[in-house]
């Protein structure tokens, strides 16, 4: 049996990757048929929807799709959903759901508890690569650079490194070849074989990096994880729209990176300069936490953002230094949950992404763990920012 879905272009934007953009929504494939096939096969009576918050407009027509071609009936996990760290759990189980449909998103190395059928929905469109062909020219060039002045290094006082904000990040990852790593957010990544053939053959030596646990298939990148980066890539091609993975993959490698959008077709390329100011931002807020002597430390309580001991790392460290760390577990992080907290600062293990792509938000400083370190001169900026990832 073949379920269709007939759907209207709408604003499909998952946290974890896309920007919000108008989509042909009859090009993506949602993969019901497979969906139906195994809540019939297990005889499931009540299964969960779970979908990225840019679907929800159309989850209740998929309810119904799926109810139409079972015996299931569908309840929608309706609140938000920012990646496959954010899989419905225990209350579900607790509603006698027997299956959890998530969509958008891969598996990655966590148990919920709850058998979840994965829908990564994939993307139909295949723009041509003449368009970034000169960006990934002139990025290959400044690999090539790079290993040049590997070999004659340049030592840089610690003002000269500060100044040299890009350099900071490059140096955590000196480079050993000047490949192209081939990457992709999950909708696009059934096209990455066909355009390493078509990069090698303009020219490229491509590679399509293969992660972490955390990651399911070759080329995958998120939000926060970038494990297949390794030293012979000297620069990256992303398949994607948006700029959420570009901007995590250049500040966890301080790589040149051109995107190419299979929605547009359209190439560009992640700035050094807004790599930079987002570098200042964070230095910024390293300083503005100079003399705090209270800390709200986040944990988050979804499965697949749970730091807990990394949270408690950071409670021992504070203590260390005579300062004070409160352990605040939440499921949602924002400003109205805890702005009103009377402490001086937050530090984040939750979701990596939240103290750098929403700190203005916030108003209190709000840090990474690892920037907590240089904070209190355990760690050392000018040996390279440590993009703060979730093995
Ligand atoms: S923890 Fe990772 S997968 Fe989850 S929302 Fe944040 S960036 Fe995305």
């Amino acid at each position: 049996m073949h379920v269709t879905i007939q759907m209207q272009p709408l604003k499909y934007r998952p946290y974890d990757g896309e920007s919000v953009i108008t989509m042909d929504m009859e090009r993506h494939d949602f993969q019901l048929e497979d969906l139906v096939e195994r809540i019939k096969e297990n005889d499931h009576r009540l299964v969960a929807l779970q979908v990225p918050e840019g679907l929800k407009m159309q989850a209740l027509e998929m309810m119904d799709e799926i109810e139409h071609g079972s015996m299931a009936k569908v309840v929608l996990a309706a609140d938000p959903c920012y990646g496959a760290c954010d899989l419905v759990h225990d209350k579900m189980r607790m509603m006698g759901v027997e299956l959890v449909a998530h969509m958008g998103h891969s598996a990655m190395n966590i148990d919920s508890g709850m058998p979840t059928h994965f829908i990564p929905v994939t993307y139909d469109g295949d723009p041509e690569i003449d368009p970034v062909l000169p960006i990934l020219a002139r990025h290959k060039a400044i690999a090539e650079a790079r290993i040049i002045e590997a070999e004659s290094p340049i030592d840089l006082s610690d003002e000269a490194a500060r100044e040299r904000f890009v350099d900071a990040v490059g140096r955590v990852a000196p480079l050993t070849g000047i490949k192209l790593g081939l990457v992709g957010s999950i909708q696009h990544l059934h096209l990455l074989e066909e355009y390493k053939l078509r990069l090698e053959a303009a020219g490229f030596e491509v590679t399509i990096p293969t992660g972490g646990a955390r990651l399911t298939f070759p080329g995958q990148v998120l939000g926060c994880n970038y494990s297949g980066d390794d030293p012979s890539i000297g620069h990256y091609l992303f398949l994607g729209s948006g700029d959420f993975h570009p901007i995590g993959l250049v500040m966890h490698t301080g790589k040149p990176l051109a995107l190419l959008d299979p929605y547009d077709g359209g190439a560009s390329e992640m700035s050094f300069e807004r790599i930079e100011r987002i570098l200042r931002q964070r230095m910024g807020l390293i300083f503005s936490v100079d003399g705090a002597k209270n800390f709200g430390i986040l944990i988050g309580e979804k499965p697949g953002q749970m730091r807990r001991n990394l949270a408690i790392r950071m409670k021992k460290l504070l203590e260390k230094h005579g300062k004070k760390g409160y352990l605040l577990a939440l499921d949602h992080v924002g400003p109205d949950l805890i702005d009103f907290y009377p402490v001086d600062a937050f530090v984040n293990t939750a979701c990596p992404r939240i103290a750098i792509d929403d700190a203005v938000k916030y108003a209190k400083p709000l840090i990474t763990p690892f920037e907590l370190e240089v904070a209190l001169g355990e760690k050392q900026w000018e040996n390279g920012y440590q993009f703060d990832e979730i093995p």
